[in-house]
């Protein structure tokens, strides 16, 4: 198969538009066949929920090339049942977890063209949506969904090399107790473009979002996961109900413990305690692990190991065993790459 024509390591992080995507409908109660569309425009009433009551929910994963030149993704069924889960969370219909796996592997192999070789370090992102779309106007569920996947080639994220990152102590929250910061639903961004469009106004690449009930403890940042690595070598990552469930933050729990024999804690963190550690991440399908290299509380500096090459020596290690795994370059625990062609 012929690859399109494109300089694959000088493309960035934007929307270019593939050939074919997949769309169901759920009308009466079901959900039709799917199919694959070159259609990529969206027509809906004025009226649609999701435009007035933002009844939506996404995932986010990637496609690849390893190695040895197959075309996978990493752990597609954890993205269908933490979509489930935002979708139950939304009162939306739930697309069959084995359906939504398939329609993954549907939209990847129509689009295998558009699927960057191996060592570009560029990827096919893959959009997973739903959104109600029949016309609600007194504030109730839609009774009509769409789910839709497209794929958008996106290059390396360390382009032109690591670059630590500088976080902010947002004086915004993020998520409230028993909100929906645990789910993947268009409204946590909605909200948090203020915080986003502040931060980098003063200088910051991103805020770290504190609970919302106490602002003692660390949470996440609007889109990735933190981890934290202690001075006697320890992943320690926040544990509490309203942080989004990181698929690449569990991916890293395990590989912590089973490749690289490190101690794992899950566990509340505090923000005065974030001082003790070595070394800080975050971690996301985009860029697996970016490294922290401060942040700053109030005018207060914290600042963490970065190493040589922009990453903490532990942080690279987790990166590099993550990525190898991925790449096809070690192996993988069971069901973990999923090959597509
Ligand atoms: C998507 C997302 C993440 C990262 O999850 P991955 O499954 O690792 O890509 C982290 N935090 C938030 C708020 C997210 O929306």
């Amino acid at each position: 198969m012929e690859k399109k024509n494109i300089d694959w390591s000088n493309i960035g992080f934007g929307y270019v538009q593939t050939d074919l995507r997949y769309v169901s409908n759920y009308k009466n109660g079901a959900w039709d066949d799917g199919c694959l569309t070159e259609d990529a425009t969206i027509t809906m009433n004025e009226c649609a929920c999701v435009l007035q009551y933002a009844q939506t929910c996404f995932e986010g994963l990637k496609a690849y090339t390893t190695v040895d030149g197959r075309i996978v993704c990493f752990r597609p069924d954890l993205n269908a049942s933490r979509m489930a889960d935002s979708c139950r969370r939304m009162k939306m219909p739930v697309f069959p977890e084995d359906r939504f796996v398939d329609a993954v592997v549907q939209t990847v192999k129509a689009n295998a063209a558009w699927v960057p070789p191996y060592g570009s370090g560029a990827s096919l992102y893959l959009r997973p949506y739903m959104f109600g779309y029949d016309s609600i106007i007194g504030v109730k569920p839609a009774n009509e969904f769409q789910f839709r996947i497209f794929a958008t080639p996106v290059g390396p994220y360390f382009k032109g090399g690591v670059r630590p990152l500088t976080l902010r102590v947002s004086d915004y929250d993020r998520a409230a107790p028993r909100g929906t910061g645990h789910i993947k639903a268009g409204l946590n961004y909605a909200m948090s473009l203020y915080a986003i469009v502040d931060a980098h106004e003063q200088g910051y690449d991103e805020n770290v979002y504190l609970d919302s009930a106490t602002r003692t403890h660390i949470e996440e940042t609007g889109g990735a996961n933190i981890i934290f690595v202690t001075k006697d070598g320890k992943l320690v990552t926040p544990k509490s109900d309203t942080i989004l469930p990181s698929i690449t933050r569990r991916s890293l729990l395990q590989v912590a413990k089973d490749y690289l024999g490190m101690e794992v804690e899950e566990r509340e963190v505090a923000l005065s305690e974030i001082s003790d550690f070595a070394e800080c991440g975050l971690c996301g399908t985009a860029a697996v692990i970016s490294p922290v290299g401060k942040i700053v509380d109030h005018g207060k500096e914290i600042c963490f190991n970065i190493g040589e090459s922009g990453m903490g020596d532990t942080v690279k290690k987790l990166y590099d065993t993550l990525t190898g795994i991925q790449m096809g370059k070690l192996t993988p625990p069971a069901g973990w790459v999923k090959v597509i062609e």
